[in-house]
């Protein structure tokens, strides 16, 4: 039996999945053995049908991995997912009902009442639903459990220690979300430039419903949303990499703003606990710092998985406010799901 596990990748050679090929280069527990993308890409081999665009070159192992459609069998394990969200629901089940855990970055099944919306340090007792999934759907060895949206992880990681310590009762979040998280090509460069665009499509919508679930309890088999409202408003700005969120808390139980940083700076769980590969030694940093944080400061921060904090004060209209940010193709993508597959191999739902 192989050391590691072996992994396919659905989407990869778009911007996530080569996020995930980069992070997977040298991990301890998984290796690249099946990729897979449109019929562009397909019947090809990865360095004929991949235009790299990380820094660093391509790594050797994978350049001669003729890609698939994606559709099992593939020669792997179980799979991560980064496909468009339009395609990737039938595909993930596909996946699924053919016995691949499926560990996905898109948007098709994050809602659904049955699949874990997993961030390993906030809800890592959600994994409790995989086992009603199978159940219910007929599912063998096979699973779904998503990563939630890019800038919704950045907010969720930041509300998790508040509304655990104060209880959070609304939120107003306004973000200043970085071209990359559009994909390749993504936005055109003549309406980035010099410019900020009002509108994501569906992601307003994401991080006000996927919040809630997220920062929900499991009840009876199913999770019981929390009980807050969040209002979302969100733009895309002329920055590479870094999602970055304003945002508003109110509170039920009053909090200073020193409680408020010691709340985030001292949050630690489960996967700093067990030490996952991917954890951060500090899942929120906290800046003191009168401009921080920023994209290119700090997006990297925990090797791209921590979320930077700053900007701590008490606000006029809610209780208090701060900015949040984090890396969209790393926290947000790509080594969110990673850090969720160590997760499901520490919890036994992936078996080396
Ligand atoms: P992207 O750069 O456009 O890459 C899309 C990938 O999907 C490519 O590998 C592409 O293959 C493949 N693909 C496109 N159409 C396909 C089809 N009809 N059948 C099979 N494969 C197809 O997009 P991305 O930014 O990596 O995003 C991928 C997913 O992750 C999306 O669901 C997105 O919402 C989610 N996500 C993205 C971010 C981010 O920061 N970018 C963050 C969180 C979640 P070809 O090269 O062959 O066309």
């Amino acid at each position: 039996m192989s050391e590691r596990l072996r992994v396919g990748i659905l989407g990869a050679t778009g911007t996530v999945g080569q996020r995930f090929i980069q992070l997977l280069e040298e991990h301890p527990q998984f290796e690249v053995t099946a990729l897979a993308a449109s019929d562009r890409s397909a019947g090809k081999t990865y360095a004929e049908a991949c235009a790299w665009r990380l820094p660093g070159e391509m790594p050797e192992r994978v350049k001669q991995i003729v890609v698939k459609a994606p559709a099992p069998p593939l020669d792997c394990d179980f799979v991560f997912s980064s496909l468009p969200g339009d395609i990737a629901g039938k595909a993930e089940e596909s996946f699924a009902r053919a016995g691949y855990p499926t560990i996905t970055n898109s948007s098709a099944h994050r809602m659904d009442a049955d699949v874990p919306l997993l961030i390993p340090e906030v809800n890592h007792e959600h994994l409790a639903l995989i086992d009603g999934q199978r159940a219910a759907r007929g599912y063998d060895r096979g699973f779904i459990v998503t990563n939630p949206n890019c800038s919704t992880i950045v907010i969720a990681m930041a509300l998790a220690p508040l509304h655990a310590s104060f209880g959070v009762t609304s939120c107003i979040a306004t973000t200043m979300q970085a071209i990359s998280g559009a994909g390749y090509p993504g936005v055109a460069s003549l309406d980035i430039n010099d410019n900020v665009l009002p509108y994501i499509g569906g992601e307003e919508e994401k991080i006000e419903s996927e919040t809630l679930k997220i920062l929900g309890r499991v009840r009876d088999g199913a999770i019981s949303g929390a009980e807050m409202q969040v209002s979302a408003q969100c733009n895309r700005v002329n920055v590479t990499d870094g999602h970055m969120a304003s945002v508003r808390v109110k509170v039920s139980r009053p909090a200073s703003s020193d409680e408020v940083r010691d709340a985030l700076a001292s949050f630690m769980s489960l996967p700093q606990e067990l030490q996952l590969h991917s954890a951060p030694a500090q899942p929120i940093i906290v800046r003191a710092e009168a401009d921080r944080p920023q994209p290119r400061l700090d997006r990297d921060a925990g090797n791209g998985m921590s979320v930077t904090v700053g900007r701590i004060t008490p606000d006029n209209v809610l209780d208090f406010r701060f900015v949040a940010l984090g890396h969209n193709t790393i926290r947000g993508a790509a080594g969110a799901a990673i850090l969720n597959a160590e997760l499901l191999v520490a919890r036994g739902y992936l078996i080396m």
